[in-house]
């Protein structure tokens, strides 16, 4: 049994968590951060305006508002497209979604046989073990879920869910996710990794989180010797702008690195935020200078309260294309779209083989640069036994 696990711990808070317990909360909180003056002297005028506090508190209602004071730090309130400020500021289109209607397109609540486990994969769990996050992003694809309140449900079902997975001997994988599981405390994440190491049947134990971009200091020496003990361990990170890789964060994902940890990055295509191939491009070769390679750019998914952060796939396509030939192979994420109606996740690609002709046997194809007067061919193989 495990006790205490998601509870409040009576002993003294660790550093990173004084400096988490003073998150802002409030409009009033976060207008005093810029101050009335300046608010006003910006394109964020309407922060300060009595529609937008009910708007404010309409939204807050449905979805939760927090920033951390870290995260705040790295806005620019000058510019009308501030990428951190359009990332978390509550917006009316949120409960006035005209398209998506779906809290939950990608079915994950019918994929799950405990509550908190995704088994969507035959080979693959999610985790889900946090409603908390540092940050709560606006296009977040598990709104419904995240910033619910005071539930203790991670350690209610914690013993069924590691029953779970070491009965299921084809899980290779565990995903911990959320919310954000580095919310937890550095006690219980131990326990959970050291329970998922001892199942002899998983090859893999990745964790989901975006506090390194929204609270870097997250990670401690304490985190890393944990992640250090159970080596190998995965962390994807989720960096959506090139604003968002900073020095500090240079310094922790150095500290995870000397950890032995494996670091992959996902990012989200968000319209107005990162959707040009330039930012793409530069957010890549930034991650991989921090010694993070890009995982996945994810097309966002059809959730409720998020269709103007939807780019096109098109839009998408034509990035990947843009950077493929030119850009370092290390450097360019796959391109995913997670199917509604719980299809799962797919990559997007665009096709380089135009055809294959039967009669003499042979492939043709355009090379990246996608020229149609320069075609390329290769023959098939004639012979396998050979
Ligand atoms: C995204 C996801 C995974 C992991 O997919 P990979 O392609 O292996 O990164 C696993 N389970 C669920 C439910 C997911 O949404
Ligand atoms: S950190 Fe992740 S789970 Fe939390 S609100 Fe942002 S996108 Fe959603």
């Amino acid at each position: 049994m495990i006790s205490n696990l998601g509870q409040k711990s009576k002993q003294r808070k660790s550093l990173w968590q004084k400096k988490f317990s003073q998150p802002i909360k409030t409009l009033k909180d976060l207008i005093d951060f810029f101050g009335y003056e300046l608010i006003n002297h910006s394109p964020f005028q309407f922060l300060i305006t009595e529609e937008y506090q009910k708007i404010f508190q309409e939204v807050h209602q449905k979805f939760r508002f927090q920033v951390t004071q870290y995260y705040l730090s790295l806005a620019n309130i000058k510019n009308p497209r501030c990428p951190i400020l359009l990332q978390i500021l509550p917006d009316k289109k949120e409960i006035q979604d005209p398209f998506f209607k779906d809290p939950d397109p990608l079915r994950e609540e019918e994929n799950s046989p405990i509550y908190g486990l995704i088994h969507r994969y035959p080979d693959r769990v999610l985790w889900y073990v946090s409603h908390h996050c540092a940050v709560y992003c606006r296009f977040c694809f598990r709104k419904r879920k995240v910033s619910h309140r005071n539930s203790n449900f991670f350690s209610k079902t914690y013993n069924d869910i590691i029953h779970y997975i070491r009965s299921n001997p084809y899980i290779k994988e565990v995903i911990l996710s959320g919310g954000d599981p580095l919310s937890l405390p550095d006690k219980t994440l131990e326990k959970t990794i050291s329970d998922l190491k001892s199942i002899p049947h998983l090859f893999s134990i990745r964790i989901h989180t975006r506090m390194i971009t929204t609270f870097p200091y997250r990670i401690t020496k304490e985190l890393c010797k944990i992640f250090a003990k159970h080596y190998p361990v995965t962390v994807i990170t989720h960096f959506n702008h090139p604003v968002e890789l900073t020095d500090i964060v240079y310094q922790k994902i150095q500290m995870l690195k000397f950890s032995g940890v494996i670091v992959l990055n996902q990012t989200v295509l968000l319209k107005n935020i990162n959707d040009s191939l330039e930012i793409i491009e530069k957010l890549n070769l930034k991650l991989l200078r921090f010694g993070i390679i890009p995982y996945y750019l994810h097309l966002s998914d059809e959730v409720a309260g998020t269709y103007h952060f939807r780019t096109s796939l098109q839009k998408g396509l034509e990035i990947i294309r843009q950077l493929q030939g030119r850009n370092p192979g290390i450097s360019i994420p796959r391109f995913m779209v997670d199917l509604p109606n719980g299809g799962g996740k797919v990559p997007l690609q665009n096709s380089y083989l135009i055809q294959y002709e039967n009669k003499n046997k042979q492939y043709s194809f355009l090379n990246y640069e996608m020229n149609p007067k320069r075609i390329f061919y290769i023959k098939e193989k004639e012979d396998e036994s050979l």
